[in-house]
């Protein structure tokens, strides 16, 4: 059997390899401004606004009919954008499902403390992270919190060229005798991902904690902060870098979150190309996915579910659970998450007859999980082969592979959550070199060629 699988690079002509680039452009501006899934969230329902998309809550005041552009702000974390297609919304829907938070440092409900002449923040690491990873890099933070006084305060510091940024350190070398001695994953253990955030007590005439109360009267004097609102605010923490071309020929890009962002703008880019289509397309930016699809904004909470019931309940007065439960259930899902690439540094981890190369496009997983294929979604044939035919007839480069070798690990999506309602539900993303690191890599042909499938998918 011969199977066509080369590289994008090799396939395009100038006017596609200029459109690959050009999309990448764009693709690093959404990173940059898309840093928390609060700002991505923001940027998304941005992007469809100014493509003529309203409110879900005007939509159902106005009623709902064929065509229209909708999007759902679930509370300022999870987004959903749909247009709405001729067939009514029982007769199934195309749902495209990624997610936009990503692995990061969280700060503790009582992060500032005084110690050595340096005011630090306690972190609790969100989601699977190597922990070495986030020592001696620069570190921006983002916050949002509704002070004591009740103004809503956003933090961002880090992204701007003038900005500080924040630091955690690692052991010098020339003293790390014993910890070399350690295994990588206890080398850097949680409670030493302890962020440097300030040094100075110049003019502060207190002699206990000059340092913290420095930090604190700054806080107070930009944010309007006092120290208990760290209890209520939420704060992250990533890698201080912007989105950054790769190489020489500049054909791949470093950036933090490409782990799910890369496939949230294709499916966001995907659906704002949409118009008119005979069952409703949707794309759905969901939070939470790197801690288990848990929480009120995730995939396992009710808000998507409960979203469709109140449209179908507009659409059709006779609202009727059946109608929602065969809205799901005829539902078709590419669950738009990332897989790994094969890294030519670290080949023993795959399998080389199913493996995921860079390059070579969107990568369809039949399935993810873990030893026995525990806790997968293991798609069904007959919905792979429709999507193996609507990527042929729009000339979707395309690779499958597993998420690993047998045994060696694993992991999941939201792809089975959404396949308990009875949806037909493939996972299908980009391949990601070095995920969950505060920096990751992509392939700019497999971002553009992710938003070219879940294009054609959508028709
Ligand atoms: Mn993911
Ligand atoms: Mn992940």
């Amino acid at each position: 059997m011969e199977i066509k699988n080369k590289s994008i690079w090799k396939q395009v002509e100038q006017k596609e390899y200029d459109a690959i680039m050009e999309y990448n452009e764009n693709y690093k501006k959404f990173l940059d401004s898309a840093r928390t899934e609060r700002l991505a969230t923001k940027e998304i329902i941005q992007q469809a606004k100014e493509k003529g998309y309203q409110s879900f809550e005007e939509a159902l005041e106005r009623g709902i009919n064929a065509g229209d552009k909708i999007y759902y702000n679930y509370r300022n974390k999870s987004a959903v954008l749909m247009i709405i297609g001729e067939e009514e919304l029982s007769k199934g829907t195309h749902i495209i499902g990624a997610h936009i938070d990503i692995p990061r440092l969280d700060l503790k409900p009582n992060p500032l403390y005084e110690d050595g002449e340096m005011a630090l923040f306690k972190s609790h690491y969100y989601g699977g992270i190597k922990k070495y990873q986030w020592t001696t890099i620069p570190l921006a933070l983002y916050g949002y919190v509704i002070t004591k006084n009740g103004e809503e305060v956003e933090i961002a510091i880090g992204d701007k060229e003038e900005d500080p940024v924040f630091y955690i350190t690692d052991l010098l070398a020339h003293l790390s005798k014993d910890q070399g001695q350690k295994k990588l994953a206890t080398g850097i253990e949680g409670e030493q991902l302890n962020i440097v955030v300030g040094h100075s007590s110049y003019g502060i005439d207190e002699d206990e904690n000059p340092i913290k109360k420095n930090i604190l009267s700054y806080l107070n004097k930009h944010y309007g902060m006092v120290e208990e609102d760290f209890l209520v605010g939420e704060f992250q923490v990533v890698a201080a870098t912007k989105a950054r071309d790769v190489g020489f020929d500049r054909a791949m890009i470093a950036a933090v979150g490409h782990d799910d962002r890369v496939c949230s703008y294709a499916a966001l880019k995907a659906i704002l190309e949409v118009e008119n289509p005979k069952h409703t397309a949707i794309a759905l930016f969901v939070d939470k996915e790197e801690i288990g699809s848990v929480g009120n904004t995730s995939m396992n909470g009710m808000f998507f579910e409960n979203m469709l019931a109140e449209l179908i309940h507009r659409q059709d007065k006779n609202y009727s659970d059946l109608l929602l439960r065969r809205c799901l259930a005829n539902s078709k899902v590419l669950s738009a998450d990332v897989t790994v690439a094969h890294d030519p540094t670290y080949p023993d981890v795959l399998e080389k007859y199913n493996r995921c190369m860079a390059g070579h496009g969107i990568a369809i997983a039949k399935y993810t999980g873990s030893g026995g294929k525990y806790s997968c979604n293991d798609a069904n044939a007959e919905f792979l082969a429709e999507v193996r035919n609507v990527f042929a007839e729009n000339n979707i480069i395309w690779q499958t592979g597993e998420l690993g070798k047998v045994d060696q690990g694993g992991g999941g999506t939201i792809a089975y959550i959404l396949a308990k309602y009875g949806a037909e539900v493939v996972d299908a993303g980009t391949p990601v070199l070095s995920m969950h690191a505060p920096v990751e890599l992509v392939s700019k042909a497999d971002s553009y060629m992710t938003k070219e499938a879940y294009r054609a998918f959508y028709r």
